[in-house]
């Protein structure tokens, strides 16, 4: 018997997360009689955790896919997605350049190590080419005052046929929490990209919902949004829920009831005993702990459903275990349902809030023991 604990994966929620966000880009688009942004459906990270072959049949509707890694960038084409895929790092070495050329990519170029590469590459076909700008997040792209020269290069290059179409790019910081810095970083960027035609790409999930930012780049230079995890039906908002964005999750990390304990007042619940009980309180013994990717760092509160009912968890949540209040679940016992995130159950935001992260963290996280079903 395999133990009673699931993640379900929804290739319909991820189409009508990717359909919910294209068709309001177009609406809003409309609205201001301007083409609407082409989308970048983000599947890094295994797609955010999903697999890349759900997030490959997911966002078939895309106009194109970015992620990090050359070889998840390999294994899209090698599955049969002849869209552009961009890859927004990762590729470090000379060598990587025979990679993408061989399987068409678009890169970022990030770095004057980058550029070094392509004016010494010899390619079979130009190599399109995103020119990442630092706007003020400080991770990756070139600093404001270095950057038209280094457009200046990429612009030469393409004149060699060693580059392809050219566009320029940024990451925003705090879209989802600070619209001062997002303004700041996107007048940054609007300084320098006006003097450098092509296409460009500036957007994440929270400013691709966000059109007031997206609707500030000049309507004549097509634009890619960068969305990533609104297609997998979370937030990128702290206060604005995946649901109230028409959004469906598209994890489902389910399991059972294992064991019930019987604890009268006075009694603690698991490691560290941080659970004692007040009242006669029924616990429940989950089969799932952090060494399935729940987060250690969820306490006594965090919401769960049960048999279909919100309870809460207690305690220390152990390797593989976690407990949680049925006390109000009276119906509930052993082999009843739980879903600890997703369809039926709290959000994976929710739990992500009550253990200090993001849901980001929990959707990459999950572990790969877990058996996955896809729906
Ligand atoms: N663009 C870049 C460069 C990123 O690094 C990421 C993710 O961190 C995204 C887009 C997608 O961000 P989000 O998942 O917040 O939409």
């Amino acid at each position: 018997m395999p133990r009673p604990i699931m993640a379900t994966i929804s290739v319909g929620a991820m189409q009508h997360n990717l359909q919910r966000v294209a068709s309001s880009l177009h609406e809003q688009a409309r609205g201001l009689g301007r083409e609407a942004p082409r989308v970048w459906a983000v599947i890094k990270a295994n797609a955010y955790g999903h697999g890349l072959a759900q997030g490959i049949a997911g966002f078939a509707a895309a106009d194109g896919l970015a992620m990090l890694d050359l070889a998840e960038a390999v294994a899209c084409r090698e599955a049969g997605w002849q869209r552009p895929i961009m890859l927004l790092e990762g590729w470090f070495e000379p060598q990587d350049i025979s990679v993408v050329d061989t399987y068409g990519l678009t890169v970022s170029v990030h770095g004057e190590d980058q550029l070094r590469m392509l004016e010494h590459a010899r390619v079979a076909r130009p190599i399109h080419v995103n020119l990442k700008i630092n706007t003020g997040m400080n991770r990756l792209g070139f600093a404001p005052h270095a950057a038209q020269a280094a457009w200046q290069r990429l612009v030469a290059l393409q004149r060699r046929g060693v580059v392809g179409e050219l566009g320029s790019m940024m990451h925003f910081s705090r879209a989802d929490d600070d619209p001062a810095v997002t303004r700041d970083q996107l007048a940054v960027f609007k300084s320098l990209a006006g003097s450098m035609p092509g296409f460009v790409s500036v957007c994440n999930s929270a400013a691709t919902l966000t059109p007031a930012l997206w609707a500030q780049l000049p309507p004549e230079r097509t634009q890619w949004v960068r969305p990533g995890i609104c297609l997998y039906g979370a937030s990128p908002f702290a206060d604005r829920s995946a649901a109230d964005l028409g959004l469906r999750p598209v994890m489902t990390l389910s399991a059972r009831i294992i064991a019930v304990q019987q604890c009268l007042p006075g009694a603690s619940v698991g490691y560290g005993h941080l659970y004692t009980a007040e009242h006669p309180t029924r616990v429940g013994i989950v089969a799932c702990g952090y060494a399935d990717g729940y987060p250690r760092h969820a306490g006594t509160g965090t919401p769960v459903t049960v048999a279909g009912r919100a309870t809460r968890l207690l305690g220390r949540v152990s390797m593989d275990m976690l407990a949680v209040d049925l006390t109000p679940i009276p119906e509930a016992t052993v082999g009843s349902p739980v879903v600890l995130w997703g369809e039926g159950g709290p959000s994976v935001d929710a739990v992500a809030q009550a253990a200090g992260t993001v849901g980001y963290e929990l959707l990459c996280a999950l572990a790969q023991r877990v058996p996955r079903r896809i729906e």
